[in-house]
């Protein structure tokens, strides 16, 4: 049977540990009703409930906006989503060929920021470790928060709470920050707080802050930090801190996520596969969650 096995990272240590989750094999069988199997072998059961998944039976969420002329670019990028049309419809041959081109700056839409983006040396797109982008979600709601003050940022006290609820956040996990900012796409101004072509020093929208991401970074060890706005440092930002300390410690940002809404606190898993950009800084990615029937129900 296709499943995922419960998830049991190395916990209930603030020890800073190796960042490969040694723990977790990955085994992939030809069989097609199995599928992938995730086991594990720590000695220790993680808090936060991740229970089994039946693939085929799984709710399958689609956490990425489509590439389109209406995608969110950083203000400053030099030119956004192009698709150029190359062969459409009937060929001499009697039959029908479409094709196209396309070109895009790395930033923008649904993507991935590799750690190579804030820190030098840091791994490119295609060096970022699979298993940094497949792994249980980890999901935090600061939507009420965000929705009083657009530069909110994640706090220690609500990872406190977070934590306080469900558990310690997992080793390995991949941390999305729910903002409720997701709606607002593709309206720039709204999403952005401000639509001023070549000038990003108006910006307005939650995300991480300094002291969370370290937290989660540096004693959580988590895999990657996600949300859905456009940055992993808040709007105001002028000095990226959340994407230095996020880049120094190997661990990927995962910008403008769709569909954030629709996903339990715990319990789904999620598959974030950018496009294979050898050195690349980061790049459009395909990012999808599983959620297991027998997730919580949604808060
Ligand atoms: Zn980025």
């Amino acid at each position: 049977m296709a499943r995922f096995d419960e998830f049991k990272p190395e916990t209930g240590s603030d020890i800073v540990r190796p960042r490969e989750l040694d723990a977790t094999r990955v085994a992939a069988t030809a069989a097609l009703a199995v599928g992938l199997l995730f086991a594990t072998s720590s000695v220790r059961a993680a808090s936060v409930k991740s229970s089994s998944i039946d693939i085929r039976a799984a709710k399958i969420v689609d956490l990425t906006h489509a590439f389109d002329d209406k995608t969110i670019y950083w203000p400053t990028a030099p030119s956004n989503f192009e698709l150029k049309k190359l062969a459409y419809g009937q060929t001499e041959g009697g039959y029908f060929y479409a094709a196209n081109s396309f070109c895009a700056p790395e930033h923008g839409g649904t993507h991935l920021d590799a750690p190579i983006h804030f820190a030098d040396g840091g791994k490119a797109a295609d060096q970022v470790p699979l298993r940094q982008l497949i792994a249980p979600a980890v999901v935090i709601d600061v939507s009420a928060k965000a929705a009083a003050d657009p530069d909110y940022r994640l706090s220690m006290e609500d990872l406190r709470t977070w934590e306080k609820k469900h558990g310690p956040i997992p080793s390995g996990a991949i941390v999305l920050l729910r903002t409720g900012w997701g709606k607002r796409w593709p309206d720039r101004k709204r999403y952005l707080g401000d639509d001023t072509p070549g000038d990003a020093s108006k910006l307005h929208f939650p995300s991480y802050g300094k002291e969370s991401a370290e937290y989660l970074v540096r004693q959580r060890q988590v895999g990657a930090l996600g949300l859905d706005t456009a940055s992993i440092d808040y709007g105001p930002s002028k000095d990226f801190v959340v994407h230095r300390v996020a880049s120094a410690a190997g661990v990927p940002g995962l910008e403008n996520l769709a569909n954030l809404d629709q996903l339990p606190e715990t319990g789904a898993w999620v598959f974030a596969l950018p496009m294979k950009i050898a050195r690349g800084s980061g790049g459009p990615l395909r990012i999808i969650a599983l959620i297991p029937a027998s997730a919580e129900p949604q808060h």
